[in-house]
This record gives structure tokens, C-alpha cells and sequence, in this order.
């Protein structure tokens, strides 16, 4: 399927209308890395750390997951990495942590709050970015951050492990970039001074989801229940970015839905200017992007939002079925 899209790689995704959209990959594994050149992504937007740690009996060391983390970057060749810390809990076991018995493990000790009771995890992976930068640009990027405070933690941790390594006389990332995912409903009515403490914002739209509409995105049969383009959460979006806009600070989303050409559509006409997805998915959604003007589809949605229609799905589609 890549090939098919293969003209456009080197093309930008922007609208008729002239809005442009900047597409970056998800990515886990050495192995996805070579796709940044043959999709024509803009960076990684997401690249999730657990795959390193779930693979080994032990926990990795420092050195080597610097050594990893180096080579993810050399292979990205300049373009930026959003890392994003260990995200692990009682439905990812590590063969090495006693296992949770915890009756809902998807709202239960994961992610950052491992991070913030085991900071030993916490630091080592931290350190581990910060000798792999010498001299390049970091992208940390902190999941499932649910209040301020644990932003605040994550982020003090981060600045004391920097000051360290600095004072051992290591090279030091020439910039560093710091972020969280917005994942939980709450951290959309965080206060103002988070939104301006991060240098970007990226949606975990899988999670934000499955909270937002209280239905597990593991279970078949509610999963599918709640689609992505009805209004609620494309109200709860439009709110994101505003507060977003407001503060200054960049976002972007990291969810599925990221990669399916209308909802990245959608998502981009309420504002969202910056998505990441797998890579196959870059071609098809540039495409579209590429054919029709996301400023006419902002105001079909707006129009639809006013009539108080529940679902921006058949809008959406009759309006793409005219272009
Ligand atoms: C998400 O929740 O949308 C996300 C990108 O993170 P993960 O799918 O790894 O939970
Ligand atoms: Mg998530």
C-alpha cells in the first residue's frame, strides 16, 4: 500500500484551503525506524518505551537502553523523538515485578504512577535518554498524567536527573522538550499553569476514549459502542484545543484514530494540526488531506454542532462524498 503513496512522500499534508497538518509515526521497535524515510513522516510522535522492558527477564540496563535509545535517534536522522516513558501496569507485566492482582488494571497502578512510586524505573530510563542525546535535541514525553501534580513530579524528576548528569560532565541534550499525554478526562480541566508548563500536549486518544465514555477499549462488545465522531467527545477535542491554544502549546494526537483518513480529518478541522500514527497509515490520510479544504469542512461541523446533531459521522462523509 505504501507504494501507491509512494509521490506524496515527499509532499506536505495541507488542505486546499492551505492549512497544513503535520504527520509524524508511532513507533515501539528499532525496526519501525526505517519506515520514517519510506512513509515521509515528520518525526516519531509516539515512541512507546515498554516493548524493551517486556522482552528482558531482568531490567534492562542503563547502558544498554542508552545504547538503543542512540541509535533510535542516529536512525531518525535529525528529526524529533518524542520518548515516552515506560507506560507498564497489571495488564502489561513485567516478568520481573510481583504482578498486581487488581480487579480494573486500566485505571489501576500504571504508567506514570509506577514512575512516580518506583522513581529507581523512573530515573534509570531518564538517564538513559539524557546520555543518548549528547548534543541533539530530547522529546520526553510523560503518560497517562491525570492531575497537575504528578505532571509537576515527573517533571522535577526529569530536571534533577540533568543537573546530574551535567554535574558528572556529560554532554547534555542541545534542547529538551517536555510533554504530556493527555489521556484522562480530568487533565482537560487542569489549572492554566500545566497547559503553560509543557512545551507540547499529545492526546492518547485510545485511553482518553475508553475513559471519557467509560467503556473498556479491550472489550469487543462495548468497545465499537461509542464511535469517535459523535459529539461529546468531539466537544471534549474542541475544548483540548482551545485550552491548548490559549497557553501556546502544541498539540497533537497519538490515538488509533489518528490513522483513519476521516477522523484525521475531523480532528484536523477542529484544530488538531499535528497527528501520529503507524506509518502505513501516512500515505492514505495525506492523500485526503491533500484533496479537500479543512476550513469548508470546519464550518459543515460547525454547522452540525449547532443543529445539535449527536454524530459528525454522516456529515462528514456526505461532505467528503461531494468533493
Ligand atoms: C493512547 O492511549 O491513545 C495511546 C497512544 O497510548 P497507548 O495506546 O499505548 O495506551
Ligand atoms: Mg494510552
Amino acid at each position: 500500500a505504501q507504494s501507491r503513496y509512494a509521490d506524496l512522500r515527499g509532499l506536505p499534508a495541507v488542505g486546499t484551503c492551505g492549512t497544513r497538518v503535520e504527520l509524524y509515526m508511532n513507533a515501539g521497535l528499532m525496526a519501525d525506524l526505517p519506515s520514517l524515510e519510506g512513509s515521509g513522516a515528520e518525526g516519531v510522535g509516539l515512541f512507546r518505551t515498554e516493548l524493551q522492558f517486556l522482552i528482558r527477564s531482568h531490567v534492562p540496563r542503563r547502558g544498554e537502553l542508552a545504547g538503543l535509545y542512540a541509535r533510535v535517534m542516529d536512525n531518525a536522522k535529525g528529526k524529533p523523538v518524542h520518548f515516552r516513558t515506560l507506560d507498564i501496569g497489571s495488564d502489561k507485566v513485567l516478568p520481573y515485578m510481583k504482578p498486581q492482582d487488581e480487579p480494573n488494571p486500566a485505571m489501576g497502578w500504571r504508567a506514570i504512577r509506577v514512575g512516580l512510586d518506583k522513581r529507581g524505573i523512573l530515573r534509570m530510563q531518564l538517564q538513559a535518554l539524557i546520555r543518548a542525546a549528547v548534543g541533539r535535541p530530547l522529546h520526553v514525553m510523560f503518560p497517562f498524567i491525570a492531575d497537575m501534580g504528578e505532571y509537576e513530579d515527573a517533571y522535577r524528576i526529569l530536571m534533577q536527573e540533568l543537573s546530574r548528569e551535567q554535574k558528572l560532565g556529560r554532554e547534555m541534550p542541545s534542547d529538551i522538550r517536555v510533554g504530556a499525554m493527555l489521556e484522562t478526562p480530568s487533565l482537560a480541566f487542569a489549572p492554566k499553569r500545566f497547559f503553560e508548563m509543557c512545551d507540547f500536549i499529545s492526546i492518547g486518544g485510545n485511553d482518553l476514549k475508553q475513559f471519557f465514555y467509560a467503556a473498556d477499549r479491550e472489550n469487543e462488545r462495548v468497545r465499537r459502542r461509542y464511535d469517535t465522531l459523535n459529539t461529546p467527545f468531539l466537544n471534549l477535542i474542541q475544548q483540548i484545543v482551545q485550552r491548548c491554544e490559549d497557553a501556546r502549546v502544541p498539540l497533537s494526537f497519538c490515538g488509533e484514530d489518528a490513522g483513519r483518513p476521516i477522523e484525521a480529518l475531523t480532528l484536523a478541522a477542529l484544530g488538531v494540526r499535528r497527528l501520529s500514527m503507524r506509518p502505513a497509515s501516512i500515505g492514505p490520510v495525506k492523500h485526503l488531506i491533500r484533496r479537500v479544504s479543512i476550513s469548508e469542512l470546519r464550518q459543515v461541523i460547525d454547522q452540525a454542532m449547532a443543529e445539535g446533531k449527536t454524530s459528525l459521522r454522516g456529515p462528514v462523509t456526505d461532505w467528503l462524498a461531494r468533493q
